[in-house]
Protein backbone atom coordinates (compact mmCIF):
# COMPACT_ATOMS: atom_id res chain seq x y z
CA UNK A 1 0.00 0.00 0.00
CA UNK A 2 1.83 3.53 -0.74
CA UNK A 3 1.57 5.88 2.04
CA UNK A 4 -0.58 8.36 -0.04
CA UNK A 5 -3.45 5.40 0.66
CA UNK A 6 -2.07 4.28 4.01
CA UNK A 7 -5.02 4.32 6.51
CA UNK A 8 -4.80 7.31 8.85
CA UNK A 9 -5.01 5.38 11.99
CA UNK A 10 -1.39 3.37 10.99
CA UNK A 11 0.66 6.81 12.00
CA UNK A 12 -1.67 7.66 14.98
CA UNK A 13 -1.00 4.55 16.50
CA UNK A 14 2.71 4.33 15.60
CA UNK A 15 3.52 7.64 17.57
CA UNK A 16 0.94 6.62 21.13
CA UNK A 17 -1.93 9.73 19.92
CA UNK A 18 -4.01 7.23 19.54
CA UNK A 19 -3.87 5.96 23.48
CA UNK A 20 -3.94 9.78 24.13
CA UNK A 21 -7.01 9.94 22.04
CA UNK A 22 -8.56 6.85 23.90
CA UNK A 23 -8.12 8.44 26.56
CA UNK A 24 -9.71 11.75 26.06
CA UNK A 25 -12.50 10.23 24.44
CA UNK A 26 -13.80 8.04 28.15
CA UNK A 27 -13.00 11.29 29.89
CA UNK A 28 -16.11 13.11 27.08
CA UNK A 29 -18.42 10.23 28.75
CA UNK A 30 -17.63 11.42 32.38
CA UNK A 31 -20.08 14.34 31.42
CA UNK A 32 -21.12 13.64 28.22
CA UNK A 33 -20.76 15.38 25.49
CA UNK A 34 -19.70 13.04 22.68
CA UNK A 35 -22.33 14.43 20.54
CA UNK A 36 -24.76 17.42 20.21
CA UNK A 37 -27.29 16.83 22.15
CA UNK A 38 -24.75 17.55 25.39
CA UNK A 39 -26.59 15.20 27.72
CA UNK A 40 -23.63 15.96 30.23
CA UNK A 41 -24.36 13.09 32.62
CA UNK A 42 -21.33 10.48 33.32
CA UNK A 43 -21.75 7.42 31.66
CA UNK A 44 -18.85 6.32 32.95
CA UNK A 45 -20.90 5.64 36.45
CA UNK A 46 -23.85 4.37 34.71
CA UNK A 47 -26.24 7.40 33.86
CA UNK A 48 -28.26 7.36 31.13
CA UNK A 49 -28.06 9.55 28.32
CA UNK A 50 -30.54 9.97 25.53
CA UNK A 51 -28.69 7.12 23.57
CA UNK A 52 -29.30 4.86 26.44
CA UNK A 53 -25.98 3.43 25.83
CA UNK A 54 -23.09 3.29 28.71
CA UNK A 55 -19.67 2.04 28.57
CA UNK A 56 -19.52 -1.35 26.80
CA UNK A 57 -19.92 -1.60 23.34
CA UNK A 58 -23.41 -2.51 21.61
CA UNK A 59 -23.73 -3.98 18.57
CA UNK A 60 -26.88 -4.79 16.26
CA UNK A 61 -24.96 -6.62 13.36
CA UNK A 62 -22.00 -6.99 11.18
CA UNK A 63 -20.99 -8.29 7.85
CA UNK A 64 -20.51 -7.38 4.07
CA UNK A 65 -22.57 -4.93 2.73
CA UNK A 66 -23.28 -4.62 -1.21
CA UNK A 67 -25.93 -1.50 -1.34
CA UNK A 68 -24.19 1.04 0.04
CA UNK A 69 -22.47 3.69 -2.58
CA UNK A 70 -20.49 2.42 -5.28
CA UNK A 71 -17.19 3.58 -3.53
CA UNK A 72 -17.21 2.11 -0.74
CA UNK A 73 -18.74 -1.52 -2.38
CA UNK A 74 -16.62 -3.12 -5.02
CA UNK A 75 -16.20 -6.37 -5.20
CA UNK A 76 -16.23 -7.70 -1.66
CA UNK A 77 -18.66 -5.22 -0.46
CA UNK A 78 -18.49 -2.76 2.74
CA UNK A 79 -17.62 -3.92 6.07
CA UNK A 80 -20.56 -3.09 8.40
CA UNK A 81 -21.06 -2.59 11.74
CA UNK A 82 -23.92 -1.17 13.12
CA UNK A 83 -23.83 0.16 16.31
CA UNK A 84 -27.07 -0.53 18.58
CA UNK A 85 -28.72 2.85 19.84
CA UNK A 86 -28.50 6.45 18.54
CA UNK A 87 -28.53 10.38 19.14
CA UNK A 88 -30.79 11.64 17.40
CA UNK A 89 -35.06 10.47 17.55
CA UNK A 90 -36.28 10.36 14.37
CA UNK A 91 -39.57 9.39 14.25
CA UNK A 92 -39.45 7.91 11.02
CA UNK A 93 -36.17 6.10 11.71
CA UNK A 94 -36.06 2.71 8.92
CA UNK A 95 -33.93 1.08 11.65
CA UNK A 96 -35.66 2.04 14.91
CA UNK A 97 -35.20 -1.42 16.31
CA UNK A 98 -31.41 -0.91 16.52
CA UNK A 99 -31.42 2.97 16.95
CA UNK A 100 -34.35 3.07 19.36
CA UNK A 101 -35.15 -0.08 20.55
CA UNK A 102 -31.95 -1.06 21.65
CA UNK A 103 -31.69 -3.91 19.57
CA UNK A 104 -28.21 -5.93 19.35
CA UNK A 105 -25.62 -7.47 21.89
CA UNK A 106 -22.97 -6.31 24.80
CA UNK A 107 -19.63 -7.34 23.49
CA UNK A 108 -16.38 -6.78 24.96
CA UNK A 109 -13.07 -4.24 23.34
CA UNK A 110 -11.82 -7.42 22.63
CA UNK A 111 -15.07 -9.23 20.51
CA UNK A 112 -15.24 -6.27 18.97
CA UNK A 113 -11.48 -5.92 17.67
CA UNK A 114 -11.65 -9.61 16.60
CA UNK A 115 -15.01 -9.02 14.61
CA UNK A 116 -12.94 -5.59 12.71
CA UNK A 117 -10.20 -8.53 12.05
CA UNK A 118 -12.41 -10.76 10.70
CA UNK A 119 -14.89 -8.50 8.34
CA UNK A 120 -11.28 -7.28 7.30
CA UNK A 121 -10.49 -11.17 6.86
CA UNK A 122 -13.39 -11.83 4.39
CA UNK A 123 -11.94 -9.42 2.15
CA UNK A 124 -14.24 -5.93 2.51
CA UNK A 125 -12.85 -2.78 1.69
CA UNK A 126 -13.06 -0.92 4.29
CA UNK A 127 -14.81 -0.84 7.87
CA UNK A 128 -17.95 0.76 8.04
CA UNK A 129 -19.01 2.11 11.35
CA UNK A 130 -23.03 2.85 11.19
CA UNK A 131 -24.32 5.18 13.67
CA UNK A 132 -21.07 5.20 15.74
CA UNK A 133 -20.92 8.59 17.39
CA UNK A 134 -22.09 7.67 20.93
CA UNK A 135 -20.02 4.59 21.03
CA UNK A 136 -16.29 6.49 19.88
CA UNK A 137 -14.43 5.42 22.81
CA UNK A 138 -14.98 1.82 22.56
CA UNK A 139 -14.78 1.34 18.91
CA UNK A 140 -10.95 3.57 19.39
CA UNK A 141 -10.16 1.19 21.96
CA UNK A 142 -11.20 -1.88 19.77
CA UNK A 143 -9.44 -0.16 16.54
CA UNK A 144 -6.19 0.40 18.66
CA UNK A 145 -6.41 -3.46 19.38
CA UNK A 146 -7.37 -4.41 15.60
CA UNK A 147 -4.73 -2.44 14.67
CA UNK A 148 -1.81 -4.89 16.19
CA UNK A 149 -3.31 -7.42 14.93
CA UNK A 150 -3.05 -6.03 11.22
CA UNK A 151 -5.99 -3.49 10.28
CA UNK A 152 -5.28 -1.73 7.27
CA UNK A 153 -8.28 -0.54 5.54
CA UNK A 154 -10.31 2.68 5.94
CA UNK A 155 -12.07 3.25 8.78
CA UNK A 156 -15.21 4.76 7.88
CA UNK A 157 -17.55 7.01 10.78
CA UNK A 158 -21.09 6.67 9.13
CA UNK A 159 -23.13 9.13 11.12
CA UNK A 160 -25.88 11.20 11.47
CA UNK A 161 -23.83 14.52 11.03
CA UNK A 162 -24.77 15.33 14.94
CA UNK A 163 -21.61 15.43 15.92
CA UNK A 164 -19.57 17.68 18.42
CA UNK A 165 -16.49 19.30 17.53
CA UNK A 166 -15.03 18.39 20.56
CA UNK A 167 -15.51 14.57 19.65
CA UNK A 168 -14.80 15.26 15.69
CA UNK A 169 -10.96 16.50 16.53
CA UNK A 170 -10.57 13.09 18.57
CA UNK A 171 -11.68 11.31 15.80
CA UNK A 172 -8.82 13.35 13.01
CA UNK A 173 -6.09 11.10 12.23
CA UNK A 174 -7.88 8.09 13.05
CA UNK A 175 -11.01 8.06 10.54
CA UNK A 176 -10.07 8.02 6.48
CA UNK A 177 -13.58 8.54 5.27
CA UNK A 178 -16.80 10.61 6.62
CA UNK A 179 -20.17 9.45 5.90
CA UNK A 180 -22.36 12.40 7.76
CA UNK A 181 -26.13 12.36 6.52
CA UNK A 182 -27.39 15.96 6.79
CA UNK A 183 -30.84 15.51 7.33
CA UNK A 184 -32.62 19.57 7.70
CA UNK A 185 -31.71 23.02 7.03
CA UNK A 186 -34.07 24.51 9.33
CA UNK A 187 -34.41 23.90 12.76
CA UNK A 188 -38.40 23.70 12.43
CA UNK A 189 -38.53 19.91 11.36
CA UNK A 190 -35.30 18.93 13.05
CA UNK A 191 -36.92 19.85 16.32
CA UNK A 192 -40.39 18.24 15.28
CA UNK A 193 -39.07 15.23 13.33
CA UNK A 194 -35.61 14.61 15.42
CA UNK A 195 -35.84 16.49 19.06
CA UNK A 196 -33.08 18.13 17.63
CA UNK A 197 -33.25 22.30 17.56
CA UNK A 198 -30.21 23.04 16.97
CA UNK A 199 -29.06 19.88 14.46
CA UNK A 200 -28.47 22.27 11.52
CA UNK A 201 -25.81 24.33 13.05
CA UNK A 202 -24.20 21.51 14.52
CA UNK A 203 -24.41 19.30 11.84
CA UNK A 204 -23.13 22.09 9.00
CA UNK A 205 -20.22 22.72 11.99
CA UNK A 206 -19.52 18.86 11.88
CA UNK A 207 -19.26 18.53 8.03
CA UNK A 208 -17.08 22.12 7.97
CA UNK A 209 -15.04 20.30 10.55
CA UNK A 210 -14.96 16.32 9.06
CA UNK A 211 -13.90 18.03 5.42
CA UNK A 212 -11.37 19.94 6.93
CA UNK A 213 -10.12 16.82 8.25
CA UNK A 214 -9.87 14.37 5.09
CA UNK A 215 -10.46 16.34 2.22
CA UNK A 216 -13.07 15.80 -0.85
CA UNK A 217 -13.50 12.05 -1.50
CA UNK A 218 -10.42 10.15 -3.37
CA UNK A 219 -10.87 6.78 -4.78
CA UNK A 220 -7.97 4.49 -5.98
CA UNK A 221 -7.30 3.19 -9.53
CA UNK A 222 -10.06 0.40 -8.60
CA UNK A 223 -12.23 3.36 -7.83
CA UNK A 224 -12.29 2.27 -3.99
CA UNK A 225 -12.94 5.32 -1.70
CA UNK A 226 -9.28 5.90 0.41
CA UNK A 227 -10.13 8.76 1.94
CA UNK A 228 -12.56 12.36 1.95
CA UNK A 229 -16.53 12.48 2.92
CA UNK A 230 -19.31 11.22 1.59
CA UNK A 231 -22.80 13.54 1.96
CA UNK A 232 -26.04 11.47 2.59
CA UNK A 233 -29.17 13.57 2.24
CA UNK A 234 -32.86 11.94 2.03
CA UNK A 235 -35.07 14.00 0.61
CA UNK A 236 -38.18 14.34 2.78
CA UNK A 237 -41.50 14.94 1.72
CA UNK A 238 -43.25 18.56 0.76
CA UNK A 239 -39.34 20.59 0.92
CA UNK A 240 -39.07 19.45 4.58
CA UNK A 241 -35.29 18.69 4.29
CA UNK A 242 -34.17 21.97 2.95
CA UNK A 243 -32.47 20.33 0.04
CA UNK A 244 -31.96 23.11 -2.18
CA UNK A 245 -30.49 25.49 0.17
CA UNK A 246 -28.37 22.93 1.50
CA UNK A 247 -26.54 21.80 -1.78
CA UNK A 248 -26.10 25.37 -2.48
CA UNK A 249 -24.65 25.52 1.03
CA UNK A 250 -22.20 22.58 0.41
CA UNK A 251 -21.09 23.77 -2.91
CA UNK A 252 -19.97 26.95 -1.76
CA UNK A 253 -18.75 26.11 1.91
CA UNK A 254 -17.65 22.94 1.79
CA UNK A 255 -16.25 22.09 -1.56
CA UNK A 256 -18.32 21.99 -5.32
CA UNK A 257 -16.55 18.43 -5.46
CA UNK A 258 -18.20 17.24 -2.52
CA UNK A 259 -19.28 13.66 -3.48
CA UNK A 260 -23.30 13.76 -2.41
CA UNK A 261 -26.10 10.93 -2.28
CA UNK A 262 -28.99 12.39 -2.92
CA UNK A 263 -31.60 9.69 -1.20
CA UNK A 264 -34.69 8.90 -2.47
CA UNK A 265 -36.00 6.11 -0.36
CA UNK A 266 -38.07 7.60 2.25
CA UNK A 267 -41.22 5.83 3.23
CA UNK A 268 -43.27 6.52 6.73
CA UNK A 269 -41.69 4.18 8.85
CA UNK A 270 -41.77 4.27 13.12
CA UNK A 271 -44.18 7.08 14.37
CA UNK A 272 -44.30 8.85 10.85
CA UNK A 273 -48.04 7.85 10.39
CA UNK A 274 -48.39 10.31 13.08
CA UNK A 275 -47.82 13.06 10.96
CA UNK A 276 -49.63 13.12 8.16
CA UNK A 277 -46.92 15.86 5.83
CA UNK A 278 -44.56 12.90 6.21
CA UNK A 279 -47.01 10.02 5.70
CA UNK A 280 -45.80 9.38 2.36
CA UNK A 281 -42.94 8.64 -0.10
CA UNK A 282 -41.86 11.49 -2.32
CA UNK A 283 -42.94 11.64 -5.60
CA UNK A 284 -40.75 11.34 -8.47
CA UNK A 285 -40.81 15.29 -9.11
CA UNK A 286 -39.66 15.53 -5.70
CA UNK A 287 -36.78 13.23 -6.10
CA UNK A 288 -35.78 14.68 -10.12
CA UNK A 289 -36.11 18.44 -8.55
CA UNK A 290 -33.55 17.60 -5.63
CA UNK A 291 -30.95 15.38 -7.48
CA UNK A 292 -31.07 18.76 -10.06
CA UNK A 293 -30.32 21.25 -7.83
CA UNK A 294 -27.36 19.63 -6.51
CA UNK A 295 -26.15 19.06 -10.65
CA UNK A 296 -26.94 22.82 -10.40
CA UNK A 297 -24.29 23.84 -8.31
CA UNK A 298 -21.45 20.75 -9.80
CA UNK A 299 -21.48 18.35 -6.90
CA UNK A 300 -20.44 15.12 -7.62
CA UNK A 301 -23.16 12.75 -7.27
CA UNK A 302 -23.51 9.29 -6.33
CA UNK A 303 -25.97 6.94 -9.21
S1 LIG B 1 -23.54 10.45 23.10
FE1 LIG B 1 -25.48 9.89 24.13
S2 LIG B 1 -25.23 10.49 26.27
FE2 LIG B 1 -23.58 11.48 25.10
S3 LIG B 1 -24.35 13.52 24.62
FE3 LIG B 1 -24.87 12.21 22.88
S4 LIG B 1 -26.94 11.40 23.27
FE4 LIG B 1 -26.12 12.24 25.21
Amino acid sequence: MSDKFQPKYIKTHETGALKEKISRAYSLMESCRLCGRNCNIDRLKGEPGFCKIGKEPYISSSGPHHGEESPLVGRFGSGTIFLTGCNLGCIFCQNYDISILGEGSKYTIQKLALKILYIQSLGCHNINFVTPTHQMPMILSAVDIAIEGGLNVPVIWNCGGYESIEALEILDGVVDIYMPDFKYWDDTPARKYSNTPDYPEVARNALKEMHRQVGDLVVDDRGIAQRGILVRHLVLPGGLSGTKDFVKWLAREISPDTYINIMSQYHPCFKAHDYPEIDRRITGDEYREARMWAVNEGLRLDK
